[in-house]
């Protein structure tokens, strides 16, 4: 069978990490390099990241000050006005082809910062001084790899224990271990990012299928979990639109749309800088033949396009859910530049 990673580099400070040893006992097979500091690995120029999200590398390594981010306007805020993400893991194991993290870091190699305990220390140090809504780890899909590792656990079964934080994880995982396993809070959201199943196919390689999206969300409803659905990114070329309406029907017919906490809707759209790297770096992009145009700082669809479709799919969506529980990514033309994350 392939090793899910070819290597493991092992930063020396993150050697005594009690999470570091959960995740190699589950990797014996694995040859290990103790490295100084991961920025030699996970920084180095030239690399091919085509080539290594086909077998990619595995770096642990420890951040001395873990950085909480502003998010950025163009992701949803979900009407909370202080807005954060953490990136304690980057990069992710699916490989979407319209994925900002390919022109966000110079690496595919799966890095993951074994202190996550610290990260959760500090966003609730920022809580005391009122409502915070946080993304955790917006750089992965954070189930996707619980399933391989127990990356939540040190933030205890409890977090976050602050009402002040409304934490999301965002997922297009089919694994359902979690909602099982642990006892749903109310501050801690599950958010599905769901698509046409001819969309998958096409733009989210290597993604669990609607259906099994659909079933592992219905599962966290059933054990309690706050669920969001995103529908986003959305796909805005007329030759998709009859695939929205079955969508929607499948999705509320296997949902019952009255337990879900909400749902966002939102095109397809990157910043500019990140678009140019995606492009040099993975020229074959099937979403590159779309009609995308520069407005702004962003790349997405043209203002005509987005607004015909979206009301047509409002329309729709609004025939499920109550009002109060859409929230629409506005058009973006300006400041949708993402923090600077160099590693
Ligand atoms: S699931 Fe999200 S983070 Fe992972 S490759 Fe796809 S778009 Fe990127």
């Amino acid at each position: 069978m392939k090793r899910p990673y070819r290597t493991i580099y092992l930063e020396k400070q993150a050697k005594e990490r009690p999470l570091t040893s959960r995740i190699l006992e589950r990797l014996p097979d694995c040859p290990v390099v103790v490295v100084e500091n991961y920025k030699q690995v996970f920084n180095r120029p030239g690399q091919n990241q085509r080539l290594q999200k086909q077998s990619p590398a595995l770096i642990l390594a420890v951040h001395p000050d873990p950085p909480i981010y502003p998010g950025p306007a163009i992701c949803q805020n979900f009407g909370q006005t202080r807005f954060v993400y953490t990136s304690f893991v980057q990069n992710c194991p699916f490989d979407c082809s319209y994925c900002f993290l390919q022109g966000l870091y110079p690496s595919s190699d799966q890095l993951i910062f074994v202190n996550p305990e610290d990260w959760a220390h500090r966003l609730a140090q920022m809580a005391e001084d009122g409502p915070l809504y946080a993304a955790l780890s917006h750089d992965s899909d954070l189930l996707a790899l619980q399933a391989r590792f127990p990356l939540l656990d040190p933030l205890g079964d409890d977090w976050p224990q602050s009402p002040s934080i409304q934490a999301e994880i965002r997922t297009k995982s089919s694994w359902t271990g979690y909602y099982t396993q642990h006892q749903p809070r109310q501050n801690l959201i599950f958010a599905f990012s769901l698509a046409p199943q001819p969309l998958i196919d096409l733009y989210e390689p290597v993604t669990p299928t609607l259906r099994s999206r659909l079933l592992a969300a219905r599962t966290a409803l059933d054990h309690g979990h706050p669920v969001r659905l995103c529908f986003d990114p959305v796909f805005a070329d007329p030759a998709y639109d009859h695939l929205y309406e079955t969508f929607f029907a499948e999705v509320f017919q296997t949902l019952d749309p009255t337990r879900l906490h909400d749902a966002s809707y939102g095109f397809l759209r990157l910043p500019r800088t990140l678009y140019r790297r995606i492009i040099q770096r993975r020229p074959n992009a099937p979403f590159l033949a779309e009609s995308l145009q520069l407005s702004g700082e962003t790349v997405g669809y043209t203002a005509v396009r987005q607004a015909e479709i979206r009301q047509r799919h409002l329309n729709w969506l609004s025939s499920y859910l109550r009002k109060d529980q859409i929230f629409l990514v506005e058009d973006t033309e300006a400041s949708c530049q993402f923090a600077d994350q160099t590693p």
